[in-house]
């Protein structure tokens, strides 16, 4: 049985809000990976704290002290990967594991100062938006999935899914990053694959692998 703590739920639940800050339960039991019945006894300790609003069967919403509170931890994750990764010099696929054991050492005060030595980031390794000291996030505009691009449409990467390390390593390895170009020469019909050339390159990538990388698209 997975450990999760309760800062990770109110991350997630932060991180799937939809546009009206709703969440459906087991969307966070997928994310989490745990049991339906695992976040039900957490959303209610969550509910008794005023960290969130929610009702059984119905979506979960958090609460401004909750929302307060996500953030900052979505901020100190963010703001140590940016660390991890331009300091350290770790790959994109590792940062993340790091960070979150690390996201929940250090003081405000210690984190605000490593945003400053970095030079205020807006976006992490990833391209995820780091919410500022005052909570303000910086917004990503233009962004499209690459699995919603046409034929002959080329497209910058500017965020990819961190929720898979191997997913990680095997973009990388086919030159895949961010501020990369990326430009799709065919959309195969019969599985929604797609032919992608990147440096000159040309390769098939999977839907779901085209669905977790986000472009602006070069006009
Ligand atoms: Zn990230």
């Amino acid at each position: 049985m997975k450990n999760i703590s309760k800062e990770d739920y109110l991350s997630e639940i932060y991180k799937n809000s939809d546009e009206n800050g709703q969440v459906k339960a087991n969307l966070i039991a997928e994310k989490l990976q745990v049991s339906n019945a695992a976040v039900t006894d957490m959303l209610k300790k969550l509910k008794r704290e005023g960290q969130i609003k929610y009702e059984p069967y119905r979506g979960v919403e958090l609460t401004s002290k909750g929302k307060e509170y996500a953030k900052n931890m979505v901020r100190r994750h963010r703001i140590w990967e940016v660390f991890l990764h331009q300091i350290v010099g770790l790959p994109w696929d590792k940062v993340h594991d790091e960070a979150h054991h690390l996201e929940h050492s250090g003081s405000d005060e210690l984190i605000n100062k490593m945003e400053e030595m970095l030079n205020f980031p807006q976006f992490d390794p990833h391209g995820d938006p780091i919410p500022s000291k005052l909570g303000i996030v910086p917004e990503q505009k233009h962004n499209v999935a690459l699995s919603n691009l046409k034929q002959n449409q080329k497209g910058v990467v500017i965020r990819v899914n961190d929720f898979d390390n191997n997913f990680l390593i095997y973009i990388s390895q086919i030159g895949i990053k961010l501020k990369k170009e990326i430009k799709v020469c065919e959309v195969l019909n019969f599985d929604k694959s797609i032919l992608v050339e990147i440096d000159g390159k040309k390769n098939n990538l999977s839907r779901t692998i085209a669905e977790n990388i986000f472009v602006e698209i070069k006009k």
